[in-house]
C-alpha cells in the first residue's frame, strides 16, 4: 500500500551538517536521521514510506530562487518538494508563477520562522494567490517547540483563514495546532481543511488523538512525521497503536495524500 509522509524536512548536503545539530540544540530535541535526501531515503525504506512531501522554509524572501532550484534538482517519484517563499517578498506573485509553472504542487509556510501572523494582510494575500494557483499551503500551525509561545497561528486564527478563503487547500500542521489541541477541537475538527499527524502523536494522550482523528473528517487527514525530528517508522507505529479503523488508517497513511496531490498517473498500476 502506498504510504505518504506529507511532513518531512531535508536540506542541501552541505548545509543540513551545520543546520541540525543548530536546529536541534534550539528545539533541545534529537533528529532521527541526518537531515540530507540520502537520509531520508534510507529513513523511507526502514518505514516503508513511499513518497515524502519535503517542506523547505524560506527565512529571507532572497533565498527564494536558491530554494526553487535545489527543489527541481531533487524531485523524484519518492520527494515531493513543497517550496517556499517568504511573506516579506516583493515578488509574491511572480514567485507563485514559478512554483507553479516548474509544477510543484504546494509550498510551506512557517510563522516562527518566517516572522508572521496569519491573519496579517500581506500573508492573507499571499494565501489567496496561493489559492487562486491551486498550490497546496502546508502551514506550520500552534506552537514550536524552538520558541516562546505566542498565537502566530492558533486554531481560532485558522479557523477565520479558512472562511475568509474557502478554496484554500490547507494543510494545518501537527494536527492542527501543536501543543493547542483543545482548541483544535473547538475550532476545526470537522471543518474543510487538512490535518497531518506530524510531531502530534508523540505529545498526546492516545484518547485525545483519537478523539480528533475520528471526529475530524476521514477524508482530511493526512500522515506526516517532521522528519528528522520524528523516526517515520516510530511514527507509523504510534499511528497503527491507535487502533483506528482499516479504512481510516488506509486513508491517513496514503489516500487521501494520493488524492490531494492529484497523483493518478504514479498511483496508477499499484492496485
Ligand atoms: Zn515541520
Amino acid at each position: 500500500m502506498r504510504c505518504i509522509d506529507f511532513h518531512t524536512h531535508i536540506f542541501p548536503d552541505h548545509l543540513a551538517a551545520t543546520t541540525i545539530p543548530a536546529l536541534a540544540a534550539a528545539g533541545n530535541v534529537k533528529p532521527a536521521a541526518d537531515g540530507t535526501a540520502a537520509g531520508l531515503l534510507a529513513s523511507m525504506e526502514r518505514a516503508a514510506v513511499t513518497a515524502s512531501v519535503v517542506c523547505s522554509i524560506a527565512t529571507r524572501p532572497a533565498q527564494f530562487q536558491a530554494i526553487l532550484d535545489w527543489s527541481k534538482r531533487i524531485r523524484s517519484e519518492r520527494l515531493i518538494p513543497f517550496v517556499s517563499l517568504h511573506p516579506a517578498s516583493k515578488e509574491l506573485e511572480r514567485e507563485i508563477d514559478l512554483i507553479r509553472e516548474a509544477g510543484f504542487k504546494g509550498i510551506k509556510l512557517h510563522p516562527y520562522y518566517q516572522d508572521f501572523y496569519l491573519e496579517e494582510k500581506r500573508v492573507r494575500h499571499l494565501l489567496r494567490v496561493a489559492a487562486d494557483a491551486d498550490l497546496i499551503v502546508v502551514l506550520h500551525s500552534g506552537y514550536d517547540i524552538g520558541f516562546p509561545e505566542q498565537e502566530r497561528a492558533n486554531p481560532a486564527q485558522i479557523r477565520a483563514l479558512i472562511e475568509s478563503i474557502p478554496h484554500l487547500k490547507l494543510v494545518a500542521a501537527h494536527l492542527g495546532s501543536w501543543q493547542q489541541w483543545h482548541a483544535v477541537e473547538e475550532s476545526l475538527v470537522g471543518r474543510d481543511l487538512y490535518l497531518d499527524i506530524a510531531y502530534a502523536l508523540e505529545f498526546l494522550e492516545p484518547a485525545q488523538a483519537r478523539r480528533i482523528l475520528c471526529e475530524h473528517r476521514p477524508d482530511r487527514l493526512l500522515f506526516g512525521t517532521d522528519s528528522p525530528w520524528a523516526d517515520q517508522a516510530e511514527v507509523k507505529k504510534l499511528l497503527l497503536e491507535l487502533d483506528l479503523d482499516t479504512n481510516l488508517t488506509q486513508a491517513i497513511l496514503g489516500q487521501n495524500a494520493t488524492r490531494l496531490l492529484g497523483e493518478g498517473e504514479e498511483a496508477r498500476g499499484e492496485g
